[in-house]
């Protein structure tokens, strides 16, 4: 069992001023694997207190001494490698591989990139007259979600070190143990008390009072659209900066020219990774007509590449959903697509065979489906692939915007002209062309209603930066 009660507020590990804890579970087991405290606003009050006592000195350090501490907290992150990969794992019930390939590696990258970026990063500009200085924004309270532990909170953490901005963090409950670490870690590195600070708790308790808080100046929110609106209304009262993280629909269009048995390669990966609990997740899957069939058998035979079950069983691909509640808004989603008339090519309701124990979810994958169903709406946020069909590139490109999100999108295909015009027509945040690599140095957020701000490399940076002009300054 582990026992991480304690908050991280001022390089100390502190009990809670509360007495109300938390359970941690193992979505794969369904055991509970340790607890947390559920942080009073007390706990919040001294945690935003040591990162505000903190902020004058760490404010005023040089680039090259921020250049450092994150090259050693990424020396720090290596050295934890086992460790982070085991909490994980357990945390969040995703396959071995997966928790080090993406997880581990993800998180490792922010710290890496932010240190790379930070060296030639422009804090002052001087235009004629004008002297434009970036400021760090002051304190900042970051409030994460589970879906990917080190990631979401790396990435934060990373760009608010390169900044100069002090921290308080509330990850999500469910997936609290990685957060733990990384306080360890950033105290082997020599981050300078108070600048980063760890609270746990509820989002009703420690998120409300971090959004609301007079004497945080920034909130960067990773998680659903409903809470994001929520702190967003909190903020207002202080005209508090916000950036906001949110869901997504992403679609996948695959273009006629495109090499089927690769395509449906690359959409079963881009739906089912992290068990589809990925706000990119590519779950409208817009296919030519005269395609549709040969599609779809090409689906089928990818599947078995695909497998479901214990995380630490080999070759695995995806693990259970994070948690009963996931659950059954997965197989709520499933439902209502069989009840609004889609055809269930694979999967469906209910647990996969042999995996009675668990929050395991079938891979499910929808044909026959009309971008205004539900199912084509809605962030299921799970394993569900919605197949949509179109005739001509300006109806995909249509159907692709067709949504209230914007985080990302993608296309397969050959043709140069198609891909391009694909890649330029969606409105969203990040587009991938076949296959093409994660760059950590790109931005990354959304338009619409998936958010607003930008995280990762310099574009992240910004966010905990706040530029001043001085006007007719004598040089
Ligand atoms: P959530 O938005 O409820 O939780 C995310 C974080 O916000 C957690 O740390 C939570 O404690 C905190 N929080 C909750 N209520 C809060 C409040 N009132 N004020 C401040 N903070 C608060 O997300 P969830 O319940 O974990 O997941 C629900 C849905 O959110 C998912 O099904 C998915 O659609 C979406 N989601 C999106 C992402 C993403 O990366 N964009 C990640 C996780 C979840």
């Amino acid at each position: 069992m582990r026992n991480y009660t304690k908050h991280y507020i001022n390089g100390e590990w502190v009990e809670s001023t509360g007495s109300e804890t938390m359970d941690v579970i193992n979505p794969a087991t369904e055991e509970v694997t340790g607890r947390i405290s559920a942080g009073t606003k007390e706990d919040l009050n001294k945690a935003v207190q040591a990162a505000r006592e903190a902020f004058p000195s760490f404010s005023s350090t040089s680039v090259a001494y921020r250049v450092e501490l994150l090259e050693n907290i990424a020396k720090e992150y290596e050295k934890r490698k086992d460790d982070l990969i085991e909490v994980m794992t357990e945390e969040l019930g995703s396959p071995v591989a997966l928790t080090e390939n993406v997880h581990y590696n993800m998180g490792l990258q922010h710290f890496k990139q932010a240190a790379q970026q930070l060296r030639d990063f422009e804090f002052t500009e001087q235009r004629g007259d004008t002297l434009i200085q970036k400021l760090p924004v002051g304190v900042a309270g970051l409030i994460t979600p589970w879906n990917f532990p080190t990631n979401q909170t790396s990435t934060k953490l990373a760009s608010a070190f390169a900044a100069g901005s002090t921290v308080v963090l509330k990850p999500a409950e469910l997936t609290p143990y990685a957060a733990v670490l990384l306080a360890e870690i950033f105290e082997e590195a020599g981050v300078p008390k108070g600048v980063f600070n760890l609270i746990n708790g509820t989002g009703e308790t420690i998120g409300n009072s971090i959004s609301s808080h007079p004497d945080i100046d920034f909130v960067s929110f990773t998680g659903s659209g409903g809470v994001g609106q929520k702190i967003t209304e909190n903020a207002a009262k202080d005209i508090k900066k916000v950036s906001l993280e949110l869901g997504g629909k992403s679609p996948l269009v695959i273009l006629d020219d495109a090499d089927v048995k690769k395509a449906a390669k690359t959409a079963v990966a881009n739906v089912v990774m992290n068990t589809g609990q990925v706000c990119t997740a590519a779950t409208r899957t817009l296919v030519p007509k005269s395609m549709h069939d040969d599609f779809i058998e090409a689906v089928k035979e990818v599947l078995p590449q695909f497998p479901v079950g214990d995380p630490y069983g080999e070759g695995n691909f995806m693990g259970p959903l994070v948690a009963q509640k996931q659950w059954d808004r997965v197989q709520s989603y499933i439902e209502k697509g069989i009840e609004e008339g889609a055809t269930l090519v694979t999967g469906g309701q209910g647990k996969p065979d042999g995996l009675e124990a668990g929050y395991y979810v079938k891979l499910t994958v929808f044909t026959n489906v009309t971008n205004d169903m539900v199912i084509a709406q809605d962030e299921i946020f799970g394993p569900v692939m919605s197949v949509i069909t179109y005739d001509d590139i300006d109806e995909a490109i249509d159907i692709a915007n067709d949504t209230v999100y914007g985080l990302a999108g993608y296309v397969v295909g050959e043709d140069k002209d198609a891909l391009r015009k694909v890649a330029t027509s969606i409105r969203a945040g990040q587009i991938t062309v076949n296959d093409g690599d994660t760059d950590f140095s790109a931005p990354f957020g959304g338009f619409k209603q998936s958010g607003n701000g930008r995280e990762w490399g310099d574009y992240g940076i910004d966010e905990y930066l706040e530029p001043r002009a001085i006007m007719g300054l004598p040089v």
